[in-house]
């Protein structure tokens, strides 16, 4: 019987994906589905990967590691909403003119994040939103009107 060689590229091999993976991708899944697997397996790992790509974007410093980050993200309890909320944990900086360092960071909320249906907004979006309603609040405690709130 003739054996004829697997040509690549092969279809992703999950179930109904239509990806595809290449011979030097090193996966048997599409690069889509490799990220969500690793995003299920090691969900602090993505999320500390995904805040330092933000971070570096966005020109701030970075010198805080996995072990700190992790060490905090334990403290403030997004160990246990891993997986299902990812997006629940929102860090953002005690002094915005300093980056993220182990003694800068402060985390919103998570009661805040589910009250108010945060879930599936990324983190950079609502660091964001944080700088904002801070500034505002700075505003109307320096007199200012403008209160309204506007997501
Ligand atoms: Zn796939």
């Amino acid at each position: 019987m003739k054996r004829t060689a697997k040509k690549w590229p092969r279809k992703c091999s999950t179930k109904f994906c239509r990806g595809r993976t290449w011979k030097h991708y090193h996966h048997s899944t599409c690069p889509k589905c490799t990220s969500r697997a690793e995003k299920e397996r090691a969900p602090l790992k993505v999320a500390f990967r995904k805040l330092r790509f933000r971070a570096k974007e966005r020109g701030h410093e970075f010198t805080l590691t996995f072990a700190e980050y992790e060490k905090f993200a334990i403290e403030t309890g997004y160990d246990k909403l891993k997986g299902k909320h990812s997006h629940s944990l929102s860090i953002h900086r005690k002094d915005e003119t300093k980056g993220y360092h182990s003694d800068n960071i402060a985390a919103v909320s998570l009661s805040l994040n589910s009250k108010l249906a945060f879930s599936s907004i990324p983190d950079y979006l609502l660091a964001e939103y944080e700088d904002e309603m801070k500034r505002r609040r700075e505003e109307f405690a320096n007199g200012g009107g403008q209160t309204q709130i506007t997501v």
